[in-house]
């Protein structure tokens, strides 16, 4: 497997404030998607507890990406090569064409190499 963010080993290095503060509004979005995935009018978007966990959800996001950049260099999310890192928690993805476990190719795919799915095995063969 090509290298990752390790989200847990950055963690780990992060200071205690810096931790608090992401942590904190990490649960906070949480809180936000949940009063969201709660409102009866989720389609509609009469309910004022909807609307309003909307605009936390925007707001929030930006907030823990600032509390993010506050505490790590982007360069954290970076290879030495300077290209971004998916995330370890991602799992195998396919390096032709992208594919997860939970985002496979139609008609559905099989790994036949670590990072290969059959799909594009299939036709690189042709
Ligand atoms: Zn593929
Ligand atoms: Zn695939």
């Amino acid at each position: 497997m090509t290298e990752r963010f390790d989200g847990s080993k950055v963690w780990a290095g992060l200071a205690p404030e810096h931790q608090a503060e992401i942590g904190a509004v990490a649960l906070e979005l949480i809180s936000a998607w949940w009063a969201q995935e709660q409102s009866p009018d989720q389609f509609d978007g009469n309910d004022p507890v909807l609307r309003a966990a909307e605009a936390a959800d925007h707001a929030l996001i930006n907030e823990l990406r600032q509390v993010v950049v506050d505490a790590l260099p982007m360069t954290a999310f970076n290879a030495p090569d300077g290209k971004p890192l998916l995330p370890s928690r991602l799992g195998p993805f396919c390096r032709n064409c992208g594919c997860t476990q939970e985002n496979a190719c139609v008609p559905s795919c099989w790994w036949v190499e670590d990072d290969l799915c059959s799909s594009c095995a299939k036709e690189a063969a042709r």
